[in-house]
């Protein structure tokens, strides 16, 4: 196990670049780390969490009082056109290769900023796509110390939803089955465009902050229907290139965001009668 550090901050681990103080921070690179990380978890009785990339991650400024765990696991060994992949592994690289080996079912990660965890536990996806469709198996270590392997069968999976976020562990790895196909590269490439195009890549967010309604009604259209774009709270702005992205104007803080979002959902209540929803995770204090 790494030596546990302190003075690390939330805003490292975070494409938003906001968040406070965490009390301990440690890395996991393994199975046998993260096993050993539990069990003093356990022993102690302390909070924790585990840090992906970050990108869909909400942090509080008051930081977090426990221990922040990066995950590290980050192996892919291929199979014919099965992947076995670590959970810390670049969710973007993994649609890049995976295409340029002639595979497709994962087109649609490239230009995610994720890791391969991060996307199982928020079920990720774009174009019509989303991350259970290819996966097969899922190991899965409890807090506790089981070590489940799950069928994608057993799991019930939704828009942004899935199991793991009513359970306490850790996303260990996943095998993803994929299908040869002559035109992966293209349409990963042609995914990877309009992402660059339609979305503010160089700025710092955390993706898409609510979810869309419904599948035919994007957030963002509702949003720039209301004049929003570029509305701004503090170091907070909504992206005039699309509306559903917040970006971090400056020395944005959480609380800037929240008073945002909070604007934002009473202005679209208020004129076109729709609720939106986050889809982003806000990780409090404790
Ligand atoms: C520019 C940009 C574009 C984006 N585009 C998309 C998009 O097209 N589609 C989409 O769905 N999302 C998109 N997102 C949002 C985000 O990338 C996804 O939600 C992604 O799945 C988050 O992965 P992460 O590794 O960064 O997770 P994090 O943000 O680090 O974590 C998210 C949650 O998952 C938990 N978690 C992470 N890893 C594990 C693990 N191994 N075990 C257990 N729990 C874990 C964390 O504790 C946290 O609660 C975008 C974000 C950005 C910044």
């Amino acid at each position: 196990m790494q030596p546990f550090q302190q003075g690390r901050s939330l805003k490292e681990f975070s494409t938003f670049g906001v968040g406070g103080p965490i009390r301990l921070f440690t890395e996991a690179k393994s199975l046998a780390e993260m096993q050993e990380i539990f069990q003093w978890i356990r022993s102690e009785q302390i909070p924790f969490l585990i840090l992906g990339k970050g990108s869909n991650c909400l942090f509080d400024d008051r930081g977090f009082e426990g221990l922040a765990i990066l995950n590290k696991i980050d192996f892919c060994d291929w199979k014919g056109s099965e992947v076995s992949v670590g959970s810390g592994y670049s969710f973007s690289l993994l649609g890049i290769q995976s295409a340029r080996k002639g595979f497709s079912g994962l087109e649609f990660a490239s230009g995610i900023p994720a890791t391969v965890g991060g996307a199982i536990f928020m079920n990720a996806g774009a174009n019509g796509s989303e991350t259970f469709q290819p996966l097969r198996f899922v190991q899965f270590l409890t807090l506790e110390g089981e070590l489940c392997y799950e069928r994608k069968e057993e799991l019930e999976f939704g828009y942004r939803q899935s199991p793991f976020q009513k359970r306490r562990g850790a996303i260990i790895s996943a095998l993803f089955a994929l299908s040869p196909s002559e035109q992966a590269r293209a349409h990963q490439l042609a995914v990877l465009e309009k992402r660059l195009n339609t979305q503010p890549y160089k700025d710092k967010s955390i993706g898409c902050i609510f979810r869309n309604p419904t599948p035919e009604l994007p957030a963002g259209l509702l949003i720039d229907q209301c004049g929003l774009k570029g509305a701004q709270i503090g170091g907070a702005k909504i992206s005039s290139l699309h509306a559903n992205f917040i970006i971090n104007a400056g020395d944005a803080t959480a609380k800037d965001v929240l008073d945002l979002i909070q604007m934002v959902q009473e202005r679209v209540q208020e004129k076109t009668g729709w609720h939106l929803e986050p889809e982003i995770r806000v990780i409090g204090c404790s």
